[in-house]
């Protein structure tokens, strides 16, 4: 071995990895302890202390979930298509969660939504899936929704986290697993390297930094943060379509989870909709 000095570095970023490595069902237990994290002295905390236990619940009921099916003979495009699914598995996550968040405090309206979706039938179940998974949430349930979306998020990480990231095809609009949309981005260390975080199967995918995840385009951005921010959270803004994405800076906010984090810092997406841009992107646990 040369103990000569080695030159690294340089203009190229080398490969970039499409997708970053999925933590599976460890991304529950790493949610919930971000939630924990953020509640103390958020004027938010009870409910973002919730969020916490209603990751803590998804994270034992992943573990309780029966293997997924091979993930071998999957399609490379789309392999978890959320807009053809129409697997019931992800009902076998809602006893455990059901189980696990009785015993927390929690509104009374929370409470009476949670009794209400432990005691639906097959097909009732099935439509409310539907209807989260098409996107569309005209005329859904909102006391129920928060919990059956918990629910398919639990059979849609542990199903993204065995599919191998080199298998899966490049995707526009979307998540190149189950095509959701974003809950929001992070920009890697001092690479800059931007990753868009499924809503759903909580897959990174990657995308250029300074370019629309709307309309693609790289003209007419721009970035909005709060008065007094280090610059760990932006609103990334295009004035093409008027929509934005937020962004948690890795470097300057380490700990960041992506559901967690724009929970916390929705103040900015207040600020930022004044504005008259429109959110692109999706948190599962806002839907009440
Ligand atoms: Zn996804
Ligand atoms: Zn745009």
């Amino acid at each position: 071995m040369s103990d000569s000095p080695r030159l690294v570095g340089g203009g190229e970023l080398g490969e970039i990895p499409y997708l970053r490595p999925h933590p599976g069902p460890a991304l529950f237990t790493r949610r919930s302890a971000r939630f924990e994290a953020l509640a103390g002295g958020h004027t938010l905390g009870d409910y973002l202390q919730f969020c916490g236990r209603l990751s803590a619940a998804q994270a034992v009921a992943s573990a309780e979930l029966p293997p997924p099916p091979d993930a071998r003979n999957l399609a490379a495009v789309r392999p978890l298509d959320a807009s053809v699914s129409h697997s019931d598995e992800w009902t076998e996550a809602l006893q455990p969660i059901v189980r696990e968040l009785l015993p927390a405090p929690m509104p009374a309206a929370a409470r009476e939504g949670l009794t209400r979706l432990a005691n639906l039938g097959r097909k009732p179940l099935a439509a409310l899936a539907a209807k989260i998974l098409s996107g569309d949430f005209e005329g859904l349930d909102l006391a129920v929704a928060p919990f059956a979306a918990a629910a398919l998020q639990v059979q849609f990480v542990t199903r993204a986290a065995r599919i191998p990231v080199g298998a899966v095809a490049r995707a526009e609009g979307g998540c190149p697993l189950c095509g959701s949309r974003p809950v929001a981005g992070v920009v890697l260390g001092d690479d800059r390297l931007r990753y868009l975080a499924c809503a759903l199967c909580g897959s990174q995918w990657y995308l250029t930094r300074v370019k629309c995840s709307r309309c693609g385009s790289t003209a007419g951005i721009s970035y909005f943060s709060l008065e007094g921010d280090s610059g760990a959270v932006k609103a990334e803004a295009c004035d093409g379509c008027r929509s934005y994405v937020k962004l948690f800076y890795l470097e300057r906010r380490p700990a960041a989870d992506p559901e967690a984090d724009d929970l916390a810092t929705l103040a900015l997406d207040t600020l930022v909709s004044e504005q008259g841009y429109q959110k692109n992107a999706l948190n599962l646990f806002l839907l009440a």
